[in-house]
């Protein structure tokens, strides 16, 4: 078996397209735009076999079109009307088989950020899309903090050296946010000294694992006091339980 590489390919200003490939062939995960994936394909001279989308949004699903006339890809998505490109549907639970890489993906269903969204987990790396970010989550364009919740419970239930595969680079803006929610959490200014290295040196401060999210992430530590106590001060309003407490936190971020 070849060895795999995982690559994330910038596009637009902040997104990723995560690349998974051997020495002939090539699978992706939300093509928002195609140049840049025809660019590496080309380089590397890899044929590409495999789209895997999360969600429907143009900066995830724009770059389709072209690389099916180019590749004619198999392509993965949810039950979704407004991804029409899909060749196979798929849901929570089952598994997208890519033998050519020796890996199983099983499908999660986190209905959030939108309300068919999905993520792929190979049982070492998650492509989570929109859900999860380094120090954040998505925005709530047609879920709800209960959704958001139960999206990140089940993530927090995978084992803690999973590589988080988010869709964008938005870690210093949250890790900013994260030390304004929980101030006495040293863990998240390690981590933003780390990820700001990487950044003045033009590298993604992705992956991110599922341990290092479960201990800097506010929106994974919604039930903390402390977390609970400042989403409760910018909410001005006693927040009962950790699904309240992520709402805040949501609208806090969405205006910070
Ligand atoms: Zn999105």
């Amino acid at each position: 078996m070849k060895p795999l590489a995982v690559v994330p390919l910038c596009a637009f200003t902040d997104n990723y397209i995560w690349t998974l490939h051997n020495d002939t062939e090539a699978v992706v995960v939300d093509p928002g735009q195609s140049a840049p994936v025809i660019e590496y394909l080309q380089a590397k001279r890899l044929k590409l076999s495999t789209i895997l989308l999360t969600h429907h949004h143009a900066d995830h699903i724009g770059g389709v079109d072209d690389l099916i006339k180019e590749y004619s890809p198999v392509i993965y998505a949810p039950h979704e009307s407004r991804i029409p490109q899909a060749t196979h549907r798929v849901s929570a639970g089952q598994v997208v088989n890519l033998p050519q890489f020796a890996i199983n993906l099983t499908v999660m269903e986190v209905p959030a950020h939108t309300r068919s969204h999905i993520a792929y987990y190979d049982g070492e790396r998650l492509f989570c899309g929109d859900t999860l970010f380094a120090g954040g989550c998505g925005r709530l364009f047609e879920g709800t903090a209960q959704n958001m919740f139960d999206a990140l419970s089940q993530f927090a239930t995978l084992p803690e050296a999973t590589l988080v595969c988010c869709a964008h680079e938005y870690t210093l803006a949250n890790l900013r946010f994260a030390r304004a929610a929980e101030s006495d959490n040293p863990r998240i200014v390690e981590w933003e000294t780390e990820a700001q290295k990487r950044r003045e040196h033009n590298q993604p401060t992705l992956p991110t694992t599922i341990g290092l999210e479960k201990a800097t992430n506010p929106f994974m530590r919604c039930h903390l006091p402390t977390v609970a106590r400042s989403a409760a001060d910018f909410s001005a309003q006693t927040l009962l339980d950790p699904v309240s407490v992520l709402g805040a936190l949501r609208e806090w971020k969405n205006q910070f």
